[in-house]
């Protein structure tokens, strides 16, 4: 065998993987589709399509995908480091509804068995209180005030090393094991890259572990196919991402980390192919989740308030029991998304929407116009993510559509019409309108939302769940995959229930504990 174990994807899941099997002496090899980058190398802008998005058949190989389905429009992350290359660095802990979701909570006590892989992962990612009030941060206190929930108002904690602005300083976090970094300057530019060197992704602690306890990482890489090998173990077979050939490896067991955008295709996909994984169970694909987001931008134009400067995600406000938001941002300069905006309005049908969107522009003319023409989005707009943990899940398929250029590829189908993920959420629709109006601006979303209804999502979730056998679940309770010895599955899509806050950590958690099962290798 080339290798003991072979990871498919370096994101949360995969390098939590990666350096918990190196330091138990596995050989560890672990697949990333993606580059590699070093600060340098991230845009400066979002303008910057070729370093900032992934569309590789048109020359983008950057850290951000928009995968457009059906029912959802999903944002992630690519590259050595998967999301945490392009997310907002907040680390939440999940409600108590979480742990106790009817999905999953007859498999373990999950809230006192994550309790201490919730404070390693806090700990391995280097989560701290964000220490700069933005006016964002200001503007939803006094919304908070307003709604009598003050108290259910806090700032951020971030995975961010907040040392001296802009200087550099020997690992502050493994005790000199890690690499050097250098202190957060607050410029906004979390989501694009951290050029500056402060944001603790992925390959600046368990991917850089990993590696320099002998972890391999190949990039540039895709993992097409897992086939049983008749002796046991199995042999998968690669594609260069930008074009060249790459041999098959073999490995005793592999651990599929890919995110939901890559895992489940590619187990849908390995359940149709004979030679491949037909055992899969039927659930592959089933119960796939958002944290029922809803994104608006306020457009404050004039350039009086600069909404741009902070880490990307500064303070939360837990409007009730189970509903979220947070001011987000861009650095100055990132304006892509200026692109794709249209007021923002609810209704039930295209029609609808449009009609209450013009409604909308009719009744402040200039101000929409003042809005379109502002010279600096990202210094001009202040970004609401508004999340809440009730369910509403989709199923994912192989199919050909729309969507899907009429090629095969993924496919969504509403399980539930009645609790699909929604665009139109009154209460975030209420929420960003009490921000407009206390800052002078308008509310807009995404284009998708507002057009066809379809709402965005950066934190997908679930669709290779956990049941106590294959008929209920596509892996167990310590992420074995039902019906094939030395297959895991570790990442969002394991993801069982609803965490309704972004979930980077949950999956850190969820991945410790997954890996606390594993062995050390006998010598
Ligand atoms: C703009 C944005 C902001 C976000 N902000 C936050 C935030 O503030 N807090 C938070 O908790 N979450 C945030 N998220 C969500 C977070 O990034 C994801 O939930 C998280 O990264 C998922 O982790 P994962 O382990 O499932 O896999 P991912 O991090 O998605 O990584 C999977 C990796 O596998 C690779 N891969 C996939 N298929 C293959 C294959 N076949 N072969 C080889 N490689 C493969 C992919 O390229 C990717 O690098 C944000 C996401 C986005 C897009
Ligand atoms: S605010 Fe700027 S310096 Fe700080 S973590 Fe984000 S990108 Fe890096």
């Amino acid at each position: 065998m080339d290798y003991d174990v072979v990871i498919v994807g370096t994101g949360f899941g995969g390098s939590v993987s990666a350096l918990r099997l190196a330091e138990k002496g596995y050989r560890v090899l672990a697949i990333e589709k993606g580059k590699r980058f070093a600060p340098e190398d991230f845009p400066k802008t979002n303008w910057d399509l070729r370093r900032w998005m992934w569309m590789p058949q048109v020359g983008m190989r950057g850290i951000f995908q928009m995968s457009f389905l059906e029912h959802v429009t999903v944002l992630h992350g690519i590259g050595v480091g998967g999301g945490s290359l392009v997310y907002a660095n907040t680390l939440p802990t999940p409600k108590k509804t979480f742990f106790e979701a009817a999905s999953w909570s007859g498999l373990a006590d999950w809230q006192r068995e994550l309790a201490p892989h919730y404070e390693t992962a806090r700990r391995m990612l280097g989560s701290a209180r964000n220490p700069r009030v933005t006016r964002g941060d200001e503007v939803l206190r006094d919304i908070a005030r307003d709604l009598g929930r003050e108290d259910h108002f806090h700032l951020t904690d971030v995975a961010v090393y907040f040392g001296q602005a802009g200087v550099k300083a020997k690992d502050p976090f493994f005790g000199g094991d890690g690499p050097d970094r250098v202190g957060c300057t607050f410029c906004g530019s979390c989501m694009t890259g951290c050029r500056v060197g402060a944001k603790n992704t992925l390959d600046k602690n368990y991917l850089y572990l990993a590696e320099k306890r002998g972890a391999r990482v190949m990039a540039e890489t895709e993992v097409s196919s897992v086939r049983p090998l008749a002796g046991g173990g199995y042999r998968l077979e690669l594609k260069a991402s930008f074009g060249g050939e790459r041999a098959p490896v073999t490995a005793q067991q592999v651990i599929f980390a890919g995110g939901v955008m890559g895992t489940v295709p590619l187990l849908l996909s390995l359940r149709e192919d004979a030679a491949a994984l037909p055992a899969l169970s039927a659930r592959v694909g089933d119960s796939v989740r958002t944290n029922s987001e809803a994104l608006c931008g306020i457009i404050v134009p004039g350039g009086k308030e600069d909404f741009s400067r902070g880490v990307a995600i500064t303070s939360i406000l837990h409007t009730d029991e189970h509903s979220h938001i947070e001011p987000v941002r861009y650095g100055p300069g990132s304006g892509f998304f200026r692109t794709m905006v249209l007021p923002q309005t609810s209704g039930a049908d295209a029609f609808s929407r449009l009609a209450g969107a013009a409604r909308g522009v009719a009744r402040h003319p200039l101000d929409w116009l003042r809005a379109y023409a502002v010279r600096d989005f990202a210094r001009e707009s202040q970004v609401l993510l508004y999340m809440r943990t009730l369910e509403g899940t989709l199923s994912m398929r192989l199919g050909r559509g729309l969507y899907t250029g009429f090629r095969r590829g993924v496919v969504t189908k509403l399980d539930d019409p009645a609790s699909r993920p929604r665009s139109d959420m009154p209460e975030a629709l209420d929420l960003a309108n009490r921000f407009a109006q206390k800052v002078g601006g308008v509310s807009a979303t995404l284009l998708t939302e507002t057009l066809l209804g379809v709402p965005t999502t950066a934190h997908i979730l679930g669709g290779a769940c956990m049941g106590k056998d294959a008929r209920s679940g596509v892996i167990d309770d310590r992420h074995r995959v039902h019906g094939y010895d030395g297959l895991y599955v570790i990442d969002g899509s394991a993801v069982s229930a609803n965490p309704g806050v972004n979930p980077s950590l949950t999956i850190t958690a969820l991945a410790e504990r997954a890996m606390s099962h594993f062995p050390p290798k006998r010598s």
